[in-house]
């Protein structure tokens, strides 16, 4: 007899509970800036990638709610009348912040990655990532049909190995520019000279590093002295520091324009509401001139360190505002995380297959939301966690 999704589905379930890995959804709500309640409950929130806190800024809030009078969805895909004055000011704010050429606005940073890697790449072309990049870059590179190759995390050599072994073919490097889960940075300027030697291109995921790092928050790229000569693909996300949802991708006038003509999660979807582009427009502006949000935030970052080190907790290096606490067992994680939440903060526990075997963690973000009294309370908390 035929065998049935339904046995699959339940058994499958079972072993992830028994694991200790089932994910469960739960009702969040944003009260106020740096707050969480879940499930009712008011929480310090060390979960949200609202790095600047602009997702509840007033003129955020404002510019979305008066967009949105004049109508609320685009009605259309970009090219069959859905592409707005409003989605063309925000391409063009991008552009002139990031300093590329163009930029091309998506519904999704996943969207913009599986699209932009399935257009560029053939069955023939080799594509070189990092093990620890984001999900929907090695989708992007899966869904292409491409040689996807990957090296060990922030590992130059390996990489260099990999395309010395394809020395024939078109070759793409990836690479998120913050790593989602650990919170180190590429080694972007190692990676770019990589790249101009081999005569490959070099896209960066930058959503991690948007309005955080660098001049004017123009990420870890521009932090790193490189642009749209040595990062040809830069990827950009709004639903992280940016406070809001969509994403962009920037680079050359070609290559944009290839995107437009064949990048698939761009050529068949609706377009994103044109009362959100326009909100993104204030958000880049507020972006750009949050200097002194980005000096505080790095300020959270040096005082959570201090603390944490000298509690003997085990964390990742990361000079960002994610920052890992390793418990190791996903079942330790959980348990930290339970026992955070009724002390009254919010850190949740990531788990494999997230992150790698025996590496289960707190994934604490700092945000500019957060007091310096947040922060110290948290690492008070931290220091009375039961080791494992
Ligand atoms: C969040 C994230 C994405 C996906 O962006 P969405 O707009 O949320 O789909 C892509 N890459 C990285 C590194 C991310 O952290």
């Amino acid at each position: 007899m035929r065998p049935d999704f339904h046995l699959r589905l339940a058994a499958d379930l079972a072993a992830r509970e028994a694991a200790g890995l089932y994910r469960r959804l739960r009702i969040a709500q944003a009260t106020r800036p740096g707050r969480i309640a879940i499930d009712g409950r008011e929480l310090i929130d060390f979960g949200s990638n609202d790095y600047l806190g602009l997702a509840q800024h007033p003129r955020l809030i404002e510019s979305l709610v008066g967009a949105a009078t004049s109508g609320v969805g685009a009605r259309a895909s970009h090219l069959l009348g859905g592409h707005r004055a409003e989605h063309q000011a925000l391409e063009h704010a991008l552009a002139d912040w990031l300093g590329y050429p163009r930029a091309l606005v998506f519904s999704t940073g996943y969207m913009a990655a599986i699209g932009t890697l399935a257009a560029l790449l053939g069955r023939h072309d080799l594509c070189v990532q990092d093990r620890l990049n984001h999900a929907c870059l090695l989708d992007g590179a899966r869904l292409a049909g491409a040689r996807l190759q990957r090296y060990a995390h922030a590992d130059v050599a390996a990489a260099a190995r990999l395309l010395a072994a394809y020395p024939e073919r078109r070759a793409l490097m990836v690479t998120d520019s913050v790593f989602s889960m650990d919170g180190d940075c590429a080694p972007l300027a190692a990676l770019a000279q990589l790249a101009a030697r081999e005569n490959a291109w070099l896209m960066v995921d930058e959503a991690h590093g948007l309005g955080v790092l660098g001049p004017q928050g123009r990420g870890a790229c521009a932090a790193a002295g490189l642009g749209s000569e040595q990062v040809p693909i830069l990827m950009g996300t709004f639903g992280k520091a940016l406070g809001g949802f969509g994403a962009v991708i920037a680079g050359s006038e070609t290559l944009i324009e290839s995107l437009i003509n064949g990048a698939r999660s761009f050529v068949y979807t609706t377009a994103l509401p044109p009362a959100l582009a326009r909100a993104m427009c204030v958000a880049v502006e507020l972006a750009r001139s949050a200097d002194p949000l980005r000096v505080y935030v790095m300020d959270l970052i040096a005082r959570f360190r201090a603390g944490v080190d000298a509690s003997g907790l085990r964390m990742l290096a990361s000079d960002t505002p994610i920052q890992a606490v390793i418990a190791g067992g996903a079942q330790a994680a959980v348990a930290w995380g339970a026992r955070l939440a009724e002390q009254g903060f919010f850190c949740p526990a990531v788990r494999p297959p997230t992150v790698p075997e025996g590496s289960a963690r707190l994934r604490i973000s700092l945000t500019a939301a957060h007091s310096h009294e947040d922060v110290d309370r948290l690492l008070y908390a931290l220091t009375r966690l039961e080791r494992p």
